[in-house]
C-alpha cells in the first residue's frame, strides 16, 4: 500500500464523460488499498476561456481579481471528480487551496507556495477517504486568493507529494509519457522511459510544457519520485529520475525544447564604453521585465550592436524604453522582431561530449536556416531562428541527432 499523489490535467477532465472515467481509475487505484489525493486542473480550455472574459472587460485587470476569477475553474473539476466518486461509492472530499491551506506569496498570477497544511488531507486520508484538490491555487498570507501560473496543476501536485511525503507523483495528461520532443510537432517523436531531473528542468524552461518548470524543481529539491504518464492508456510512462551517473550509454542528447514565446530587440551602433550593457538593460529590469539571451557584438568603429530576448508579450514595452535609452545613449537604431523562435537542443551528456554545437549548425546551415542568436550551457544550446521555420528545424535535428522513433528502440 503506498501514498500516490495523481494530478490529471484539463484534457483528461475535459468533459462530463472524461472526469467519470478518472473517477473510475481513482476507484480502481484505490481498490487497491493505496492512499490517493488527486489534484486536478479546470476543464480543457476554461481557464482560456476566464481570461477571454477579464479581457473583455479590461486590457488590465488587476492581478488580485484575475487570480479570483481563473482560480473558478479548478472549483468546478474538484466538485464534479469528488461527486463522480462518491456516485461510484467511493468516499471522496474536494478541497480548494485555501481550504487546504496551501499558503503562497501574494504574487498575483505567479505566487510561489511556501507551506502546506497536510492536517486536514491526513485526517480524510485516514479515514479512508479519496482527497480531491484543487490545482493552480492557494492562499496569501492575507486570505487573498493567489494562482500558481499557468500550467501550475503540475506543481500543486508535487508539492502536495512532497508535502505528504508521497511514495510517487502521478502526472496523468493527454500523452503517455515524456518524449524526445513534442509529438504533437514531430511524428517520429520518441517516449523516453527516463530522463533525469536536470534534463527536465532545462526542456521544460525552454519550452516544453509537458511539465511546469516549478513542479521540476519542487520534485528534485525534495526528491519526489516523478511520473508522467497518459491518463488513459495503459504504459509505465515517464520517469524523472536523479543522474544515473552509472549508465554505461548515456544519448549525448535527450531532447528538444523548442517556443515561440521570446521577442528580440537591438540596439545598433552604441558607443563602445564601460556601462552601456546597465544602461540598456537597467531600465527594462526596472520595468519588471524579464531578459532571456543577450549577446553583445565585437566593436567596430567604436560602435556595437547590442541584442537580447524578452518575452513577446513584452515586447512593445520593451521597444518604447529602448527608443528613449538609444537617444540617451547617441545609440544608431532601434530594431526588433517578434516572428522568431528559440530550439534548443538538452542532454547531460554534452558535458562529455564535444562538436554538438557544429553538428547543430551545421544541420541548420543544410536546411538553409539562418541563426539569429545562440546561447549555451552546460547540457543545452539554444538557438534563435526565424518562426517560420521553426518546425522544419525542429524535425531536421531531430533526425540528424538519431532521435526518430525508427531509429533504435522506438516504437
Ligand atoms: P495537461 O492539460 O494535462 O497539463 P499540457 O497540455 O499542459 O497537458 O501538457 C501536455 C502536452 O505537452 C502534450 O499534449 C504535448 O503536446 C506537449 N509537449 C511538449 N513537449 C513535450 C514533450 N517533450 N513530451 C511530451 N509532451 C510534450
Ligand atoms: N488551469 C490552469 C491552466 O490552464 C492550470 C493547469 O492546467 O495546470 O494554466
Ligand atoms: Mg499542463
Amino acid at each position: 500500500m503506498a501514498l500516490i499523489v495523481q494530478k490529471y490535467g484539463g484534457t483528461s477532465v475535459g468533459s462530463v464523460e472524461r472526469i467519470q472515467a478518472v473517477a473510475e481509475k481513482v476507484k480502481t487505484f484505490k481498490e487497491q488499498g493505496h492512499d490517493i489525493v488527486v489534484v486536478v486542473s479546470a476543464m480543457s480550455g476554461e481557464t482560456n476561456r476566464l481570461i477571454g472574459l477579464a479581457n473583455q472587460i479590461s486590457e488590465m485587470p488587476t492581478p488580485r481579481e484575475m487570480d479570483v476569477l481563473v482560480s473558478t475553474g479548478e472549483q468546478v473539476t474538484i466538485a464534479l471528480l469528488s461527486m463522480a466518486l462518491n456516485k461510484l461509492g467511493v468516499d471522496a472530499r474536494s478541497y480548494t487551496g485555501p481550504q487546504v491551506r496551501i499558503v503562497t506569496d501574494d504574487a498575483y498570477m505567479k505566487a510561489r507556495i511556501q507551506e502546506i497544511d497536510t492536517k486536514n488531507m491526513r485526517a480524510d486520508l485516514d479515514a479512508g477517504r479519496v482527497v480531491v484538490v484543487a490545482g493552480f491555487q492557494g492562499v496569501d498570507g492575507s486570505g487573498n486568493i493567489t494562482t500558481l501560473g499557468r500550467g501550475g496543476s503540475d506543481t500543486t501536485g508535487v508539492a502536495l507529494a512532497a508535502a505528504l511525503k508521497a511514495d510517487e507523483c502521478q502526472i496523468y495528461t493527454d500523452v503517455d509519457g515524456v518524449y524526445t520532443t513534442d509529438p504533437r510537432v514531430v511524428e517520429k517523436a520518441r517516449r523516453m522511459d527516463k530522463i533525469t531531473f536536470e534534463e527536465m528542468l532545462e526542456m521544460a524552461s525552454l519550452g516544453s510544457k509537458v511539465l511546469q518548470i516549478r513542479s521540476v524543481e519542487f520534485a528534485g529539491k525534495y526528491k519526489v519520485p516523478l511520473r508522467v504518464l497518459h491518463s488513459f492508456k495503459e504504459g509505465a510512462g515517464t520517469l524523472i529520475t536523479i543522474e544515473d551517473t552509472d549508465a554505461v550509454e548515456q544519448p549525448i542528447i535527450s531532447g528538444i525544447a523548442f517556443n515561440r514565446d521570446e521577442a528580440k530587440l537591438t540596439v545598433q551602433g552604441v558607443p563602445d564604453i564601460p556601462g552601456v550593457a546597465s544602461k540598456i538593460l537597467g531600465p527594462v529590469s526596472a520595468a519588471n521585465i524579464e531578459v532571456d539571451m543577450i549577446v553583445q557584438n565585437v566593436a567596430a568603429d567604436g560602435n556595437t550592436d547590442f541584442t537580447f530576448t524578452v518575452h513577446r508579450n513584452d515586447y512593445k514595452k520593451t521597444l518604447n524604453i529602448l527608443q528613449d535609452v538609444a537617444k540617451q545613449l547617441g545609440a544608431r537604431e532601434v530594431k526588433g522582431a517578434n516572428d522568431i523562435a528559440k530550439v534548443s537542443m538538452v542532454g547531460v551528456g554534452m558535458r562529455s561530449h564535444a562538436g554538438v554545437a557544429s553538428k547543430m549548425f551545421e544541420c541548420l546551415a543544410n536546411e538553409n536556416i539562418n541563426i539569429q542568436i545562440i546561447s549555451t550551457s552546460e547540457i543545452k544550446i539554444s538557438v534563435v531562428i526565424s518562426e517560420k521555420y521553426m518546425e522544419l528545424a525542429v524535425r531536421a535535428l531531430h533526425t540528424a541527432f538519431g532521435l526518430d522513433a525508427d531509429d533504435k528502440d522506438g516504437e
